[in-house]
């Protein structure tokens, strides 16, 4: 499924494999003034394709290589002829087979391999300038765009929510924070967060500060309960009562317990 939303100048792509009448797990693609930030999943490709054939898209950027984030690549290099830009260490994993997970292959499925190029530090639209800024965490290749005259920043899977309780096993909590205040000290006085995962931040910053401080007083609390020589699976249902059923269905990939584990690895 596809639905569109008309941000003002941003235009956002949401999109999600649908079964039984219900979409698994929503992604958001962002078009603005001829750029278009990620492509969706392997399951979405037509839909985004009969989208895109409407527009007038001129370059692509993936924030990062997630199979839910290059889906269409192929079908927009061969059908619509685009250039597609990411991070040098995005390249390689853009351009692979890499293994999915049953869960993975089920909500977003096998991207085909693409071969991209590096993105510059800086992408020009007409009327936009973007600057493109290394956010580590989520995963090492993850960037996000920052448009400084609007106040946008396109922040791909870095920042979700205020209160994250669950993490990926592959994240690097320290590195998202180090990313998030990166974002903190880029010359707005205030920013519009787009995220992937659909929520739009129209003060970022703030939004930004409110999870850092939610975060700190959380290792606070995890570290306070592991000097009482309580384990990671005590302290998680200590704090959070116990764990959710994203950590069943996706085999452990995100639960709780990574998010409390990363905590206490961090400190
Ligand atoms: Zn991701």
């Amino acid at each position: 499924m596809l639905k569109v939303n008309p941000l003002g100048e941003v235009t956002q792509i949401m999109m999600g494999r649908e079964m039984d009448g219900t979409v698994l797990y929503w992604t958001s693609a962002y078009l603005v003034d001829g750029l278009l930030i990620d492509t969706g999943c392997a399951y979405t490709v037509d839909e985004l394709g009969e989208f895109l054939r409407e527009q007038e898209v001129r370059q692509v950027v993936n924030t990062h290589h997630h199979e839910d984030h290059v889906g269409a690549n192929s079908f927009i290099q061969q059908e619509l002829g685009l250039k597609i830009y990411a991070h040098s260490l995005a390249l390689p994993l853009i351009n692979s087979r890499l293994p999915l997970r049953e869960y993975q292959e089920m909500v977003w499925g096998y991207p085909e391999p693409t071969e991209v190029q590096l993105v510059p530090a800086r992408i020009s639209t007409s009327r936009y300038t973007f600057w493109v800024l290394e956010t580590p965490g989520h995963s090492p290749d993850h960037i996000s765009l920052f448009e400084p005259e609007q106040g946008w920043c396109f922040s791909g899977d870095l920042f979700v929510s205020e209160n994250l309780k669950m993490l990926r096993a592959d994240e690097d909590i320290d590195g998202i924070l180090a990313s998030l205040e990166n974002l903190l000290s880029l010359p707005a006085e205030e920013m519009t967060l787009f995220t992937s995962l659909g929520r739009v931040f129209t003060e970022g910053k703030s939004s930004i500060r409110n999870f850092l401080a939610y975060l700190h007083g959380l290792r606070e609390q995890v570290n306070r309960l592991a000097g009482e020589s309580l384990t990671a699976p005590e302290i998680r249902d200590c704090i959070f009562g116990r764990e959710t059923q994203m950590a069943a269905l996706t085999g452990g990939h995100f639960s709780i317990l990574n998010l409390v584990e990363q905590l206490l690895s961090g400190s």
